[in-house]
């Protein structure tokens, strides 16, 4: 068994070795998860939520180390890891609401002396394949919903941030949760491929890159497994001439360079409608210029560097085919190069059109696509024709806009005057198109649904 580097991206240096697992490992995990799967899906309900409550407080207790740990291995600033830590607790507090989350339903009489129950039970082992842009608060999307409610689990962490889950595996551990309940294997395809052919593995949660997500979903549903596939992202903010701009240029920069743009609710392309397009473009840059690239563990900085060196220079390449394809560099990051470690500045690139590679593909870097149309009508048609579809966004002051753009946008998260339209632990989280295979969302009760089977009983005494 191999192994591969984690770096700290502030600065390059490589500050640990995961190692590579394959089927061998995965073999044992699933067997650990198979074996304490008959005592913890009868475990009494009350006793894994109390569980599942001290866990949330361990995690509470380790809230700064937790994102400490984030920014480490990730690179993104304290402030947004510890944004990410307090989603990923929300996930667990939703959790701790299983008594009421996992009832079933009752209709006595549905015939002469006749009752109907639906009962919700466990589907057994469950796994979960997370991607690098998030190392705590995906894996808290998946495990704590998918434990609470009787199943035992199997996590294969990303192989490029994987210090978050096993920090979270500890506290698990420590909270008191019975061994073979939550189990991590490290490792990268070969592990996911172990996961997807296992015949004891019931449910895959996956999220990462579409291609990877169309193509983990084939593979288990072949092998008549329940799959979640959460894939990427390629998200439109369009900005009416009636919106205000006080609110939305620092929503576009929070939107498009948070999380250094390595995120799939990131507000990538900026589409100004009509009159926008003079007035969006000098405010932009003049934001954009002011924003502070730096280590994410210092105080005040914005933009945090990218996860490694190999993807640095794929946005790279992307910035430099934009321009190749006509678009105008309103703002380069490429000074930002310079710095040890992953740096790119925050990028504007002006006039892209979805002709261009920039303007159709996911980037996943700090750089924001300027788009110009005339109408509403162009925006969204320019947004639908997207292969992926997992978010859209309209600053506007009118209803009637917005509410077109709601019915209208194919996206699975719509936001009005908001820079990034996170659904909440309750409710669910996916894209629409290429950004999601499958039917139920992750989390909310899309969640609970997903790791629980229904039984109905038609009884006559
Ligand atoms: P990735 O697809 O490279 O990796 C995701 C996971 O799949 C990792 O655990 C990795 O080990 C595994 N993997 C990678 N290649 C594989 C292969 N060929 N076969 C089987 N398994 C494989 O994604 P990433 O680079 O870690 O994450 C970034 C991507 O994730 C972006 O596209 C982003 O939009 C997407 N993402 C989507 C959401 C969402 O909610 N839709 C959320 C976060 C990230």
């Amino acid at each position: 068994m191999g192994t591969l580097p984690i770096y700290n991206p502030a600065t390059g240096e490589v500050i640990e070795q995961v190692p590579l697992s394959g089927a061998a490992e995965v073999e044992a995990a699933v067997q650990a998860a198979a074996a304490g799967f008959p005592g913890w899906s009868r475990t009494p309900v009350m006793e894994r939520v109390r569980l599942m409550f001290r866990f949330k407080q361990l995690l509470e207790e380790h809230f700064e180390e937790l994102a400490a740990i984030v920014t480490r291995h990730h690179g993104k600033t304290l402030d947004e890891a510890r944004g990410e830590v307090r989603r990923g607790i929300e996930v667990v507090d939703f959790a701790c609401g299983a008594p009421t989350l996992l009832q079933g339903r009752t209709l006595r009489e549905v015939s002469s002396g006749v009752d109907q129950d639906v009962y919700r039970y466990p589907v057994g082992v469950c796994a979960g394949i997370p991607p690098f842009n998030f190392p705590v608060m995906i894996p808290l999307w998946m495990f704590p919903l998918a434990v609470v409610a009787g199943n035992t689990f199997v996590f294969k962490p990303s192989e490029r941030t994987p210090l978050g889950a096993v920090r979270l595996a500890e506290l698990f551990l420590e909270a008191g949760f019975p061994e073979g309940v939550l189990n991590v294997v490290h490792g990268a395809r070969e592990a996911v491929e172990a996961l997807l052919a296992h015949p004891q593995v019931r449910a895959i949660s996956f999220v990462g890159s579409e291609l990877v997500a169309r193509r983990v979903y084939e593979i288990a549903a072949a092998h008549g497994k329940r799959v979640q596939a959460l894939g990427g992202a390629k998200n439109h903010i369009v900005v009416m001439p009636d919106a205000d701009l006080k609110l939305a240029v620092p929503a576009i920069l929070g939107s498009a360079f948070g999380n250094a743009g390595e995120r799939c609710l990131a507000g990538s392309a900026a589409v100004a409608v009509g009159n926008a397009s003079r007035t969006l473009l000098e405010p932009l840059k003049e934001q954009t210029q002011a924003l502070r690239v730096g280590p994410g563990d210092q105080p005040d900085v914005q933009v945090g560097p990218l996860i490694r060196d190999e993807h640095r220079r794929k946005v790279v390449g992307y910035v430099e085919r934009g321009v190749a394809e006509g678009a105008r560099l309103l703002v380069d990051g490429r000074s930002e190069l310079q710095r040890p470690g992953f740096f790119l500045g925050p990028t504007v690139l002006d006039g892209v059109s979805p002709e261009m590679a920039v303007g159709r593909e996911e980037i996943f870097g700090p750089v924001l696509s300027v788009e110009h149309v005339g109408s509403l009508e162009e925006a969204i048609t320019q947004a639908n024709r997207m292969a992926l579809g997992n978010m859209a966004v309209i600053f506007t002051s009118s209803g009637r806009s917005a509410r077109e753009f709601r019915e209208r946008v194919e996206a699975g998260m719509c936001g009005i005057n908001v820079p990034v339209a996170q659904p909440f632990a309750f409710f669910p989280f996916s894209g629409w198109k290429g950004s999601f295979y499958g039917d139920l969302h992750i989390h909310g009760t899309d969640g609970v649904d997903f790791y629980t089977r229904k039984k109905v009983v038609v009884s006559r005494w």
